[in-house]
């Protein structure tokens, strides 16, 4: 391999790096995170507080339903026990069992609203429990395959650094560090392949004489427009 093809396949290994380490760092925050799983979680656990909390103030109403029942009976024991005569006594005992029949009816219409409630929260609860079951199942099947895509990531890196280092030892140090420096500067693009009689990446002539020079491609010749290293 001659100097500026050297320097060519040092930059088609250091693109080729570029492009998996980005990738590796995609496929590690996939594995560490699942946006689509953490919401399900969420949207779970929101509709299991949900039900839990409709369930508690139906339980509070039956609680109350029944106190009111007791209640109930006692007046109707005491007002057709016979024991009770004075009238005005029955009337306040009949005035006031009306009132827990009002009471015990209004209460009634809540609890059945409750209900209704509860059981649309629970329907909500399941779609939750299922949404949930089917993103996980989702990610594990993701996992497996984004774990294979990881370990080939890793392999193909250590063989591309290991690639880059011979390439680079076999150059001489200074034109490895113009090489570097002009990756920097031209954004990851250090040498241009000519295209016909001009740079690939500028797109600006190159004149005879440094063409054949390039065509010899044991020297660095630079753009004279962009400055990037010629190549065949
Ligand atoms: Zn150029």
């Amino acid at each position: 391999m001659n100097l500026v093809a050297a320097l060519w396949h040092l930059q088609v290994t250091d693109q080729e790096i570029d492009e998996k380490t980005k990738r590796a760092r995609q496929v590690e925050d996939a594995l560490a995170n699942d946006p689509t799983v953490v919401a399900a979680r969420a949207a779970h656990a929101a509709a299991q507080k949900q039900l839990g909390e409709l369930r508690g103030l139906q339980h509070d109403r039956e609680l109350e339903a029944k106190g009111l029942e007791t209640k109930t009976k006692e007046i109707e024991q005491r007002l057709y026990s016979g024991r009770v005569t004075s009238p005005r006594e029955l009337e306040g005992l009949d005035r006031d069992l009306q009132m827990h029949k009002r009471q015990r009816s209004a209460l009634d219409d809540k609890l059945l609203e409750l209900m209704e409630a509860v059981e649309q929260a629970q329907a909500r609860a399941n779609d939750a429990a299922r949404a949930l079951e089917q993103a996980e199942a989702k990610r594990a099947h993701n996992l497996e395959q984004m774990e294979r895509e990881r370990a080939g990531l890793s392999a193909r890196l250590a063989e591309l650094a290991a690639d880059r280092e011979r390439t680079r030892a076999a150059l001489d140090p200074g034109v490895v560090r113009q090489y570097d420096r002009l990756r920097q500067t031209k954004a990851g693009r250090a040498v241009a392949p000519l295209k016909r009689d001009a740079c690939g990446a500028c797109g600006v002539a190159v004149p005879t004489g440094l063409m054949s020079r390039v065509q010899a491609g044991d020297a660095v010749v630079l753009c004279p427009s962009c400055g990037r290293i010629l190549t065949v």
